[in-house]
């Protein structure tokens, strides 16, 4: 069982729900003293497998900065977890690029651990140091094989009422929707 303190509340220490994808997420028992006056979750992911190559990638893409800006151009409010990797892929396509070489992409071919996963672990880091925010959430559209995605927000994070899916920005619902979803899978390399 894996509890860990809210970073918020030092003297509030919680247990995390784990999450089919291997992750865990906390949420503080509290309701007030966090930003924007929300509750406050954070997610904690297991360290990606060892490859000495790839020590400091996140360090070297500058994600502690890239990730929050992709989320900033996505808006106020919440964002499901494939629009921020969209995000980050139109603004850093190299470093998109990399990770995908690197890790592989679920959209791509099914692996254990995928660039996905590896960005979905930084903003993790991000936001138990409240950098960014998280909130756990349902995917939508090709993301709904994930009964559990996460949502991230800048910060302070606002209304979880306030939140836009993958099918809300991209559709996946009809023809042309299948149409935008495939274009916008043009920001993948191959
Ligand atoms: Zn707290």
């Amino acid at each position: 069982m894996s509890r860990q303190v809210c970073p918020f509340h030092t003297d509030e220490s919680v247990v995390g729900q784990l999450l089919d994808d291997g992750s865990t997420s906390f949420e503080c028992d509290r309701a007030s003293g966090h930003p924007g006056n929300q509750p406050w979750f954070w997610l904690a992911t297991p360290a990606p497998p060892s490859v000495p190559e790839l020590s400091g990638l996140a360090e070297e893409l500058g994600l502690e900065h890239e990730l929050p800006a992709a989320i900033a151009d996505l808006g106020h409010g919440w964002f499901e977890y494939g629009l921020v990797e969209r995000s980050y892929a139109q603004r850093q396509p190299e470093g998109f690029a990399r990770m995908v070489a690197q890790w592989g992409h679920t959209a791509i071919d099914k692996k254990q651990y995928t660039a996905s996963a590896y960005l979905a672990g930084t903003l993790g880091r991000l936001s138990r140091r409240s950098a960014v925010a998280y909130h756990p959430g349902v995917g939508t559209g090709r993301w709904s094989y994930n009964t559990n995605i996460s949502w991230w927000s800048t910060m302070p994070p606002g209304d979880w009422n306030n939140r836009t899916a993958w099918v809300d920005e991209v559709g996946d619902h009809s023809a042309r929707a299948q149409a935008d979803d495939l274009a916008c899978k043009s920001y993948m390399p191959a």
